[in-house]
């Protein structure tokens, strides 16, 4: 996904504006009422596979689209715009593709990328565990080798598409350190010594399962190993990167949504004889909204160059995350507030928009780490230089 080729330009804007449109017609229409109910969005997920939205940065090889970051971050954005969770649904797949395209061996990309690129299966990536979140060194799940397998046991949290994934990129513990598995299943609650938990209650990023998966004495082959033993971490931090400025353009999707809600209703509200976008309180709040959405966006951009022309990035990937969650939870409030009562209301996708930004502070390392990142990594290269 990084170094490859880029993308013409004009390729590029016909994908994100496909999927733009395709957003405005299928998903906008549905995607409250389905996350008002938790509804997993089957058929958008079957239309994303048509679209070929699976293998988007998958290498034509293989049987993916080919396509450069900047579309991809382009079109996570559309997405977002319509409902986060397709963000998610695709994300958390091409993580996983991502691992093996980056770091698998020939055998194994031939044999899991054709499949993966169309999205059967789908993939998930399982680094969390119950006490080993932002402290990856806790990692407790263990992987010990017998023979031609591996036995796992060990639980992981929080992992997004746990259920559905056919293909779970697997940080456990072995001799050498954490090292990095490839897990087949079967999608479903239960598959030979590996359960998934009922999904976790949450206050928004609904309509996709995040479960804990328990492991109990499950095999997997010698093969399912990725990467060198021991070096699992760096690896998935790496995949991380591509993965912070996607949530980085997430955000960005989200804050877009809900800057033009607000933008849209300032000019119809009425209140003491004149739309409230002309009170000057309600233009100062649009003003700063779209100050922060323009800011976000460009170093979101910004960051997926350095990332594409195989620059390192770790700082700025985790500048854009961090200036873009914390921009879109601004603007989703905001945008409630120039909404007034109806902002509050479940009539209005607002409320939506409210409680799916906070899970971009979170998530893919919170912002609390990202400073930490972006600090540690201006020291370094402060140091180098
Ligand atoms: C909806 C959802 C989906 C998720 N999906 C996935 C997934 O698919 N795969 C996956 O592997 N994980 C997933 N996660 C897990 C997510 O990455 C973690 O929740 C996140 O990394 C934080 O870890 P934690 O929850 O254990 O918080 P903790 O690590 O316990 O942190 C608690 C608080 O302490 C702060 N903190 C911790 N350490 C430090 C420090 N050294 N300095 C300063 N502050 C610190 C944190 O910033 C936070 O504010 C998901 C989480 C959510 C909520």
């Amino acid at each position: 996904m990084n170094t490859e080729a880029p993308t013409d330009p004009a390729l590029r804007e016909e994908m994100i504006a496909t999927v733009r449109k395709w957003v405005a017609r299928e998903v906008i229409p549905v995607a409250s009422d389905l996350e008002h109910v938790d509804a997993y969005p089957h058929d958008l997920v079957e239309q994303m596979k048509e679209m070929g939205l699976f293998g988007i940065t998958m290498p034509e090889e293989y049987g993916g689209l080919g396509l450069d970051l900047l579309t991809y971050i382009g079109v996570i954005e559309e997405l977002a715009y319509g409902w986060m969770t397709l963000s998610g649904v695709l994300n958390t797949h091409t993580m996983c593709a991502t691992l093996i395209k980056t770091y698998g061996t020939a055998a194994q990309k031939e044999r899991w990328l054709p499949p993966m690129v169309t999205g059967t299966p789908r993939g998930a990536l399982s680094l969390s565990e119950p006490d080993a979140g932002t402290d990856t060194r806790n990692i407790a799940c263990r992987a010990v080798r017998d023979g031609d397998e591996w036995i796992v046991n060990g639980t992981k949290a929080w992992v997004t598409n746990g259920e559905r994934a056919g293909i779970v990129a697997l940080a456990a513990r072995t001799e050498e350190g954490v090292s990095a598995f490839i897990v087949e299943k079967e999608p479903g609650p239960a598959f030979e010594g590996l359960s998934t938990s009922k999904n976790v209650g949450k206050l928004g990023y609904r309509g996709i399962e995040t479960v804990e998966m328990a492991y109990v004495d499950h095999r997997i082959p010698a093969d399912a190993l990725v990467g060198e033993p021991g070096r699992g971490l760096p690896q998935i931090l790496s995949v991380l990167e591509v993965g912070r400025i996607n949530i980085a353009a997430r955000a960005v999707g989200v804050a877009r949504a809900a800057f033009d809600a607000a933008l849209a209703y300032a000019q119809q509200r009425v209140t003491m004889g004149k739309p409230i976008g002309e009170h000057q309180a309600i233009q100062l709040k649009l003003a700063d909204m779209a100050t922060k959405l323009e800011a976000a966006r460009l170093l979101t951009r910004s960051a997926a160059e350095r990332k594409q022309a195989g620059l390192r990035c770790d700082v700025e990937a985790g500048m854009a995350k961090l200036f873009a969650s914390e921009a879109a939870f601004e603007i989703a409030t905001e945008s409630m507030r120039i909404h007034g009562g109806v902002g509050y209301t479940t009539d209005l996708p607002v409320e939506r928009y409210f409680r799916d930004a906070p899970l971009m502070i979170i998530g893919e390392g919170t912002n609390e780490i990202q400073r930490i990142v972006i600090a540690r990594g201006l020291l370094a290269r402060a140091t180098e230089t």
